[in-house]
């Protein structure tokens, strides 16, 4: 039995067998080859090309029957990179030339033709790459003898242990098939981890060694809120562990009766709590958790998990059911918020050596403004559903508020050109994420109709720790001064020019320092659906002046040690 310690991502509590999930970096031997062992090299190519076909054919098959056939198409290009005359013949034509292992010529040739397509300016071709990397790495696949198996197709629940995953792959994820997961990279703010959240499942992120240590089939114990994994446990340990399982469903059960309580505190004061979501499947989790609203939707992983881009109808049918469904409750739709750690294979974006302080979210929407504006025209047609609001991500400066705001306009103007209507008065926020936001709140405030603190990001600039690398993962503190500092500027901005300030960041849904955050005087938390019964819980418990007092005292305090201590014994004390 061992023990191992990481970051708790996602709570909760599962036992089941080790699933490795490779990151398909393939290592490619390279070996001479005699002249007459050439055939015998075609032929091992010749297999591999007709096992990959016979592998997408049942792929598109299966596809066509689970989602139709339109998302069955995109294989047929798949198809046609099989029957390239071209590659073909220039591996076979290498191969007799260079007398290398026919693995290793593949492998170069798949490289070069990448790098041609990548300098393509057209559009179209580019695209291509993501069909042929996906095809090439196929056959390289089985060139060297090797499997992967989707989510889907795992016969049964597992607990997936990866070097990392992507948010991508973690919306991937089939609920009833991954029992948890355990990586050896992360943080508690990164996508994968919120991502895990929202679909329930458990996971613990940042164990360094977990995929060396971990073998396939070994029975694991993942406890997502503690942050720990247990190889091969004794009987006693597991025992111990179903019980504390059933613990947690009892204590979410108890907490599950507070849900449809309206978010009063004892003196009368009214908090909204609204929800977080990454897909529309979430809608009904978030009506169950007893939401009041989507206060943030992040409209990126409707780009992710396919080839194109989605058109202006299906965004528009995708924002139209969920406004439909929480309807009288508002919905704030967030602005593509592409970058960071969430890359679409769309879009052949050159690697940076700074991801999350490179060309993301706004700044690419702003330079991209044909594609922006397919989801603004989107947003502003679903908007006469339900009541939406519409905020961008990112934002630095007035200026790239004004700039969104202008092709908006010319959104509307489209709009209005056809004779489509949209909500003349939906309102549009803010995201104060970045210090340069968060110091000129009042600048930004006069401008805007609302705004929303997306701590995950606000914490990792202002505090310049990177929110998924769990070597700094420590650093990384919600309670640090100079946040708390920073919250209170925005929100006496917001107020001062009378608009609400909202928090979507993970921050809003602590339990303790939700004390600190009503006492400022947040007007609006927007959690992920699980925690809302909690904070409902918390709401009732306390009276505004006494969240006053303890955002008064947080704010004197040092350290965010000094700063947790203080606000979670204030929460022992208020909930007995
Ligand atoms: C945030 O940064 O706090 C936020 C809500 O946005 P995201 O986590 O998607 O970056
Ligand atoms: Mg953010």
């Amino acid at each position: 039995m061992i023990q191992l310690k990481g970051i708790a991502a996602a709570p909760g509590i599962r036992v089941g067998p080790a699933h490795k999930f490779g990151k398909e970096e393939f290592t490619v031997p390279r070996n001479e080859i005699r002249e007459d062992e050439i055939p015998i090299n075609i032929q091992l190519f010749e297999e591999a090309l007709i096992k990959t076909r016979k592998e997408i054919m049942e792929l598109q098959k299966r596809i066509g029957s689970d989602m139709g056939q339109e998302e069955a198409l995109i294989f047929d290009a798949h198809l046609l990179v099989l029957e390239d005359r071209m590659l073909i013949e220039e591996v076979i034509s290498r191969l007799k030339k260079e007398k290398l292992n026919v693995a290793c010529i593949f492998s170069e040739v798949l490289k070069k033709y990448t790098s041609v397509f990548s300098n393509i300016e057209d559009e179209y071709l580019k695209e291509r790459i993501v069909d042929i990397n996906d095809v090439g790495r196929r056959i390289l696949r089985n060139l060297l003898g090797k499997e992967r198996k989707a989510f889907s197709e795992l016969k049964e629940k597992v607990v997936v242990v990866a070097h990392d995953i992507s948010p991508s792959d973690t919306a991937a994820m089939h609920k009833k098939k991954v029992l948890a997961f355990v990586t050896d990279i992360g943080g508690k703010t990164s996508h994968t981890a919120i991502m895990a959240k929202s679909l329930e499942i458990p996971a613990v992120v940042g164990i360094e060694g977990a995929t060396a240590m971990i073998h396939p089939d070994d029975v694991l114990i993942v406890d997502g809120s503690m942050g720990v994994v247990i190889i091969n446990p004794d009987q006693q340990t597991l025992e111990n562990y179903r019980r504390e399982e059933q613990k947690f469903a009892g204590v979410l059960q108890k907490f599950l009766t507070a849900k449809d309580l309206p978010a009063v505190t004892r003196d009368g004061k009214t908090v909204q709590i609204y929800a977080n979501i990454e897909l529309p499947d979430e809608v009904p989790s978030v009506k169950l958790h007893g939401a009041k609203g989507i206060g943030l939707y992040r409209t990126e992983f409707f780009y992710m998990n396919r080839r194109d881009l989605p058109t202006e109808e299906e965004h528009y049918q995708e924002y139209k059911y969920v406004a439909q469904e929480m309807k009288p409750d508002p919905v704030v739709i967030r602005t593509l918020d592409l970058g960071g750690d969430k890359f679409l294979s769309q879009f052949a974006i050159p690697q940076e050596m700074q991801p999350f302080l490179g060309w993301r979210a706004i700044r690419f929407c702003l330079a991209r403004p044909e594609i922006f504006k397919v989801q603004l025209r989107a947003i502003l047609r679903a908007s006469v559903h339900g009541k939406l609001k519409l905020m961008y991500p990112m934002i630095s400066g007035v200026e790239e508020l004004r700039q969104a705001n202008t092709i908006l306009d010319q959104a509307k103007k489209e709009l209005e050109d056809k004779g489509l209507s949209y909500d003349k008065d939906m309102q549009v926020g803010t995201m104060i994420e970045v210090p340069s936001a968060a110091l000129t709140a009042d600048i930004l405030a006069k401008e805007t109709d609302f705004f929303s603190i997306g701590t995950n990001d606000l914490i990792q600039y202002s505090l310049a720790v990177d929110r998924v690398n769990e070597k700094v993962a420590y650093l990384y503190e919600p309670a640090h001064p100079a946040v708390l500092r920073m919250i209170k500027n925005i929100i006496t901005a917001g107020h001062k020019e009378k608009i609400k300030v909202a928090m979507c960041g993970e921050m809003a849904g602590e339990p303790g320092l939700v004390l600190i955050l009503l006492g400022m005087g947040l007007d609006e938390f927007s959690i992920p659906p699980q925690v809302i019964p909690e904070l409902k819980y918390i709401i009732r418990s306390i009276t505004m002046k006494q969240v006053e007092e303890i955002a008064e005292k947080a704010s004197t305090l040092s350290t965010a040690k000094e700063v947790n201590n203080y606000s979670q014994d204030k929460l022992r004390e208020i909930l007995k």
